[in-house]
C-alpha cells in the first residue's frame, strides 16, 4: 500500500524549515502532498495561492513523489478526498505544540482514522517562520540560507508591482 502523507500549511512563503520537514518526511512516506491552505481572508497573505503553488512546484519540480495543491475547507475532508490518512506537521516550540495538539485532537474527533505525525524541527530552523522571512525581506535584510532563491525573486517582483518598498502585513 502506498503511504501518502498530507503536509498542510499556509507556506506564505515556504522556508527551509518547511523544506527540511518535507525532505525528512520523504524517508517515511511514499508520497507527500503539500496542501496549501487558503487563509480565511486571503488578503492577509503576501503571496496569492497561485504564487505559492507555483513557487513550491518549482522547488520540487524534479521530485515525482511530491504533489502540490491548494485546498479549501476542512483538512479532514481534503485528506479523505486524497485517500490518505496521515497528516504531517512540523514542531518548533512549546507554543507550536499547544496549537498542534488541539488541531490534531479536533481532526481525530472528526475522523478517527486520521493520524497526525509530528516531526521536530532541526535546531537551526527552530526560529524560522514565514512571518520572520516577510519581516526581514520587507526591511531589506538578507534571507540567504533561510528560503530558496525563487522566494526572494518572487518577493522582489511583487514589491516592484506594488511600487513601494514599505510593506505592511496588517
Ligand atoms: P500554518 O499556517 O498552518 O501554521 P505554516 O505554513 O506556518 O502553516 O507551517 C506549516 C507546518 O510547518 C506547520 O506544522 C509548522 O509548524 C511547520 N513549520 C513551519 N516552520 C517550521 C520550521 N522552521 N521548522 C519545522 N517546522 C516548521
Amino acid at each position: 500500500m502506498i503511504k501518502t502523507a498530507v503536509y498542510p500549511g499556509s507556506f506564505d512563503p515556504i522556508t527551509y524549515g518547511h523544506i527540511n520537514i518535507i525532505e525528512r518526511g520523504m524517508k517515511l512516506f511514499d508520497k507527500i502532498i503539500i496542501a496549501i491552505s487558503y487563509n480565511q481572508s486571503d488578503k492577509k497573505s503576501f503571496f496569492s495561492i497561485e504564487e505559492r503553488v507555483s513557487i513550491i512546484k518549482k522547488i520540487f519540480k524534479n521530485e515525482k513523489r511530491i504533489a502540490v495543491e491548494p485546498f479549501k475547507g476542512l483538512l479532514v475532508d481534503y485528506v479523505k478526498s486524497k485517500n490518505a490518512e496521515i497528516v504531517l506537521r512540523g514542531l518548533r516550540t512549546v507554543a507550536d505544540f499547544e496549537f498542534e495538539l488541539q488541531m490534531s485532537l479536533a481532526n481525530k474527533k472528526m475522523n478517527s482514522k486520521l493520524e497526525t505525525i509530528f516531526m521536530m524541527t532541526e535546531g537551526k530552523y527552530s526560529f524560522l517562520s514565514s512571518s520572520i522571512i516577510k519581516e526581514i525581506l520587507s526591511l531589506g535584510g538578507s534571507v540567504r540560507d533561510l528560503v530558496p532563491d525563487v522566494v526572494v525573486e518572487k518577493f522582489n517582483e511583487r514589491l516592484r508591482e506594488r511600487k513601494t518598498d514599505i510593506v505592511s502585513w496588517e
